[in-house]
């Protein structure tokens, strides 16, 4: 089934606002078999969100709104709807009454008076109920079963009231009308350690695709995910395709796969150093502990990871690193030598089996020619070895200081004992 999604909101146009939903729908309606084929942005304005509606309605037949469902002057979603149609609006004594208990229940004796409009309904639009705010959105449709669901601008009630409500009601309608229950379903290999046309290269023949599955290269600051799709045909087969071209991917380029989805390196780096019994210390110059955040922000970290190192200035790298003074004059900050030191004299200092450094120029000022903004030097003692590394990332300070952790910890991945190829990593 095809339909099209209007998001509405004057700050989505101004771009105060990103898109989220938008997005959002997309995918949990691919899912399910249901593609967007168009999707518009439109002002907090009747006229103008009615044009968009009914532009929908005659292509395709199906619209979803997001937006404007609030109780405020600006929430002008519903009256459209209405006109479009050419509705009444009417009170519906459920809705307000439901709207009303929720206030008392967040302790207000009476309901303001703007929620009053959020009851007023189209004559014959379904109610989609809203379990995480009061708006409520509605299904209507017209005479010749074409079209319209409102949903909510807020994200959290937008997802609610879509998988809640709408998405049964809509599979629900496809198999009423026979339409076969087919999907859109995607998998992302996570890469990183290698760029987009190295990638091409070792993938050869099946750069573009694989079997009629096409093969998406989505470039990030962590790497190049790879996205393969599949449509049209039902979720066992769906997810058997799936399985059958990630598995082939994995024998080509299986070295630099770290995960899937939306799978963490720093995650996947902390359970095989877990698995091994060995813990963790850093050493970060250009970072400035931006590593240490990263391993830090996973739930259950402290028990791999020890501790950190801020080695902004030279004399810091010499006082609590160890770093000889005389490596830092001879080679520079900047070097590999001096990331070996940092990241031996981090472990020395934690007392841990495994260490990593990063020392590097990120920019924008501070590059010469033998060393560039992006130039930066990690090195990491495993197993005993200290192996180093040098890189030249590209970007803007933000994205080099990213990249420097996300190399960082393919260091430690590459001497930890890959990613087992073909094993699922979504547990
Ligand atoms: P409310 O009851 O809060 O007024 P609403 O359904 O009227 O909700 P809006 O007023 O359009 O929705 O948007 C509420 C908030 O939700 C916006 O300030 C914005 O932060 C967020 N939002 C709205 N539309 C989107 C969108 N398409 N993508 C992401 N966030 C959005
Ligand atoms: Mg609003």
């Amino acid at each position: 089934m095809n339909v099209e999604l209007v998001t509405i909101g004057d700050e989505l146009l101004l771009g105060f606002v990103i898109d989220t939903n938008a997005a959002h729908i997309a995918r949990t309606l691919a899912d399910a078999g249901i593609l967007v084929v168009q999707r518009a942005t439109v002002a907090d304005d009747p006229a103008a969100i009615v044009s968009a509606l009914r532009g929908a309605l005659d292509r395709t037949g199906g619209v979803l709104t997001t937006g404007g469902l609030g109780p405020t002057s600006d929430d002008l979603t519903i009256p459209s709807v209405a006109q479009l149609l050419g509705r009444r609006l009417e009170l519906n004594e459920a809705v307000l009454a439901g709207i009303e208990e929720r206030f008392r229940s967040y302790g207000y004796a009476t309901m303001p008076v703007g929620n009053r409009q959020q009851a007023m309904l189209p004559e014959g639009a379904r109610v989609l109920e809203n379990h995480h705010g009061s708006a409520p959105g509605i299904f209507v449709e017209d005479e010749r079963g074409r079209w319209v669901a409102t949903l909510p601008g807020v994200p959290r009630e937008m997802r609610g009231m879509l998988g809640d409500t709408l998405m049964p009601l809509l599979i629900e309608r496809m198999e009423r009308s026979g339409t076969p229950a087919t999907v859109v379903r995607s998998r992302t290999l996570r890469t990183t350690g290698i760029g987009e046309s190295a990638l091409a290269e070792a993938l050869g023949d099946l750069a573009k695709g694989f079997a009629g599955l096409p093969l998406a290269y989505n470039p990030k600051w962590q790497g190049t995910d790879l996205r393969l799709t599949v449509a049209g045909c039902s979720p066992a087969e769906a997810d058997a395709r799936l399985d059958e071209a990630a598995g082939r991917l994995l024998e080509l380029c299986g070295r630099y796969v770290y995960g899937e989805g939306e799978d963490d390196l720093a995650a996947v780096v902390l359970e095989s150093l877990r698995r091994r019994g060995s813990r963790l210390a850093t050493a970060e110059s250009c970072t400035g502990g931006l590593l240490g955040a990263r391993i830090t922000a996973i739930p259950g970290s402290s028990d791999v990871y020890a501790g950190g190192i801020v080695a902004y200035e030279n004399t810091v790298k010499i006082r609590d690193l160890g770093v000889p003074d005389e490596l830092i004059a001879s080679q520079g900050a900047v070097s590999e030598a001096v990331a070996r030191a940092m990241a031996e004299g981090v472990c020395r200092r934690f007392g841990t089996e495994v260490g990593v450094s990063i020392t590097g120029v990120a920019g924008p000022g501070g590059g010469t020619e033998e060393k560039p903004v992006g130039t930066v030097w990690i090195a990491v003692v495993l197993n005993g070895e200290v192996t180093a590394l040098g890189r030249k990332f590209v970007g803007d300070r933000e994205e080099i200081r990213l990249r420097a952790t996300q190399g960082a910890l393919d260091l430690i991945r590459a001497g930890s004992g890959r990613r087992d190829a073909g094993r699922g990593n979504r547990e």
